[in-house]
C-alpha cells in the first residue's frame, strides 16, 4: 500500500528501485489527473449509457493508487446485441458509446461490404487492468488501468468465419482491406488507436482508448 502510493509521487527511476524484486506490486508511474474523473461523471448523469441484458453496470474498480473507475460497464455485447464482445469488455462510461458508433458505423457496413456477411462476434484481447503501458515495469499506467481501453484481436462472421488482427493484417487483399478500414474508422472514434504497424506490442491486436493527447487534449495518436 506505502508503495503505491509512492508510486504516484515519486520519479520513474525511484519508482522502479524501490520495487525492485517486489513482483506482485504493480510497478507504474501515475499522475493526478482530474479530468478522469470529472468526465466519467459527466458521461454517466448524461444518460447516454443505459444499461440493457447485454451491458451492465458494476461496482467501482478502485486501486492500488490510480487505476480505477467509478462505475465500469461490462459490455457482453453490442448493437442491440448483434454483435458478441467475448469475453466481456469491462470499461468506463465514456467508452461504451465510443465502441458503439465504431462497431455500428466501421466495423458492421465493413463486414458486410467486404465479406457480405454479418459480424457476428469480436474477440476482446483485453480490457481493465491495472498494469503499466505494454506491462513495461516502471512505465507510464496503462489506459486499461483506468478502464479507458480496450484490446482486440480477432472478428467472427455470422458464417464462422475468423479474420484476426495477427493473420489477416498481413493477409489476403480482402483480410488487408477489412482490418484497415477498421483501423481508420476507428481514428475517427477513439484518440489512441494502436495497429501492428505501430510497435511490436501491437502485431496481433488493436488497441483503442480515449487518453488525451496534447497541449489541447484533444489530439488524436493512430498509427
Ligand atoms: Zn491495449
Amino acid at each position: 500500500m506505502l508503495v503505491s502510493r509512492l508510486s504516484v509521487l515519486v520519479p520513474a527511476g525511484i519508482v522502479a528501485l524501490l520495487l525492485w524484486g517486489c513482483s506482485q506490486t504493480p510497478q507504474f508511474q501515475a499522475q493526478h489527473e482530474p479530468w478522469r474523473e470529472q468526465e466519467e461523471r459527466a458521461c454517466l448523469v448524461s444518460g447516454q449509457v443505459r444499461e440493457k441484458p447485454w451491458l451492465m453496470s458494476r461496482a467501482a474498480l478502485g486501486g492500488p493508487s490510480a487505476c480505477g473507475a467509478l462505475k465500469p460497464f461490462e459490455m457482453l455485447a453490442v448493437s442491440d446485441g448483434r454483435v458478441q464482445m467475448k469475453p466481456a469488455a469491462l470499461v468506463r462510461c465514456n467508452m461504451v458509446p465510443a465502441v458503439e458508433r465504431w462497431v455500428r458505423g466501421v466495423v458492421e457496413p465493413e463486414a458486410f461490404r467486404h465479406y457480405r456477411v454479418p459480424i457476428a462476434e469480436i474477440e476482446v484481447a483485453g480490457s481493465y487492468a491495472c498494469r503499466p503501458r505494454n506491462n513495461q515495469a516502471g512505465g507510464k499506467l496503462s489506459e486499461h488501468g483506468h478502464a479507458n481501453a480496450i484490446d482486440i484481436s480477432s472478428f467472427i462472421l455470422a458464417d464462422g468465419r475468423v479474420i484476426t488482427v495477427k493473420q489477416g493484417w498481413n493477409g489476403d487483399s480482402r483480410d488487408r482491406s477489412f482490418l484497415r478500414a477498421l483501423h481508420a474508422g476507428a481514428c475517427r472514434e477513439f484518440t489512441t488507436i494502436l495497429g501492428p504497424n505501430a510497435d511490436a506490442f501491437h502485431h496481433d491486436h488493436f488497441h483503442f482508448d480515449l487518453a488525451r493527447h496534447g497541449r489541447s487534449g484533444n489530439e488524436v495518436v493512430c498509427r
